[in-house]
């Protein structure tokens, strides 16, 4: 495992961390396995959220007696100043520590998110404090959307910002990732998968380690899975002519706009299962229509429930059309049906 200096933090951190998601649904000795088949295998960076239910329980449990060996990095989707205090306190408690390395404040999307965090009795004033009270050793944030995550880092307030980042979901590439460089900040890559839709691992790796000071955060559910992301890692990283066509093979399929399955759209008010239906179409090239059609079923017959209400637009991220991309999906899933009847 190689180790870079990750960006302004000064930190010293393995070339790829750890994403806390995965684990969360894996029972406690299973991730523990996990946890410390990554930290034998030299990565020093565990990033988890206080939201990822007990992530950071087991990371606490898999890493409590190696705590100065490693750097863990975590985040708060409160707003105001008393519950960000809340989650900063409990984090420490799971993660058995009295200090974070790398706090962040979680999802910062829209204008109002800023406007709140920032106002009187804000999150980051309370962070700021437990920053000079030792708690905290660098502040960073997190967003899905690109025009407030360029707005994040001009403001000079963050030594870090994470943000998803793959070769499908490369707007970050040019923007967000020199401007970052240019204030010394270090990138974390959330979602080097582009949420499931990469089933490539080893050409998702090519293309992140050819960007500097982006640290990717693949998350791990079993001690094979750690083992082969290793492997990469290991060894020199040259992409090829091939390897590029593979990429522009995997955008051509998805296009730009598909679903991450981020979930921040849940809950439907109607029952429809947005995220698994979303999904149909790559399912289905994947798993041959005839398979998709009884794998996806039940999601895709809760789409006829939506009522277009676009609630759920209003919570995606990344602004999809949601009732009509859902549409879509319906109308091959019938196709489908009515080619395999
Ligand atoms: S637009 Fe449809 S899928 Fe979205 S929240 Fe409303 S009913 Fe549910
Ligand atoms: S539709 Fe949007 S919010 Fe919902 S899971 Fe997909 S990307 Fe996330």
């Amino acid at each position: 495992m190689n180790y870079i200096l990750f960006g302004k933090t000064g930190l010293t951190v393995s070339e790829v961390g750890f994403g806390g998601i995965p684990i969360i649904r894996l029972d406690e000795e299973a991730a523990v396995a996990v946890l410390r088949r990554a930290y034998e295998s030299g990565i020093t960076f565990y990033d988890t959220a206080n939201a990822y239910r007990d992530s950071e329980k087991k990371i606490g449990r898999a890493l409590g007696d190696v705590r100065d060996k490693v750097i863990l990095a975590t985040k708060t989707l409160c707003r105001d100043a008393p519950g960000a205090v809340e989650q900063l306190e409990n984090s420490l408690r799971m993660m058995k520590t009295d200090y974070i390395d790398i706090y962040q404040l979680h999802q910062i999307a829209q204008e109002e998110d800023w406007q709140r965090v920032t106002g009187t009795g804000g999150a980051l004033e309370a962070v700021v404090k437990a920053k000079e009270q030792g708690k905290i050793r660098y502040i960073g944030v997190t967003s899905h959307s690109l025009s407030m995550a360029i707005k994040l880092v001009q403001t000079g307030l963050f030594s870090t910002i994470q943000f998803p980042f793959n070769f499908i979901e490369d707007a970050a590439k040019e923007g967000l990732h020199t401007a970052a460089r240019e204030r010394g900040m270090g990138m974390l890559a959330m979602k080097p998968f582009a949420g499931g839709m990469i089933d490539n691992a080893r050409i998702a790796f090519k293309f992140l380690r050819q960007h500097p000071d982006v640290l990717a955060l693949p998350g791990f559910d079993t001690p094979e899975r750690v083992d082969e992301v290793v492997s990469f890692y290991e060894r020199p990283n040259t992409v090829t002519d091939e390897d590029t066509k593979l990429m522009e093979k995997y955008h051509l399929e998805l296009g730009k706009q598909f679903c991450r399955r981020c979930e921040y759209c849940q809950p439907c008010p109607e029952g429809v299962m947005i995220t698994a239906a979303m999904g149909y179409k790559v399912i289905a090239a994947r798993m041959s229509p005839k398979v998709a059609i009884e794998f996806s079923k039940i999601p895709m017959e809760s789409v006829s429930l939506c009522t277009e209400c676009r609630e759920c637009v209003e919570r995606c991220p990344y602004e999809l059309p949601i009732p009509d991309m859902l549409k879509v999906h319906y109308e091959l899933y019938e196709q489908h049906k009515a080619e395999n009847s």
